[in-house]
């Protein structure tokens, strides 16, 4: 079977009130920045995600609290 290149993928970002590890997924075709909101799914509370890609193609992902 061949490995075809992803575009797209799921991340895992730790919420930043409650700490429980959420899925999230994004498309990889955008590049460049990415910045969102995304509720917890066990506090709900929201919390701001940023996603960068740097030149290599490596996606960095951060999570933060909202309300900072
Ligand atoms: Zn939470």
């Amino acid at each position: 079977m061949l490995k075809t290149q992803t575009t797209d993928e799921d991340i895992v970002w730790a919420c930043q009130y409650c700490g429980v590890l959420n899925t999230v997924w994004i498309d990889l075709t955008i590049g460049g920045k990415q910045d969102f909101i995304e509720d917890c799914r066990i506090c709900c509370r929201p919390n701001r995600i940023i996603i960068t890609n740097d030149e290599d193609n490596k996606v960095f992902i951060e999570a933060r609290p909202c309300d900072e």
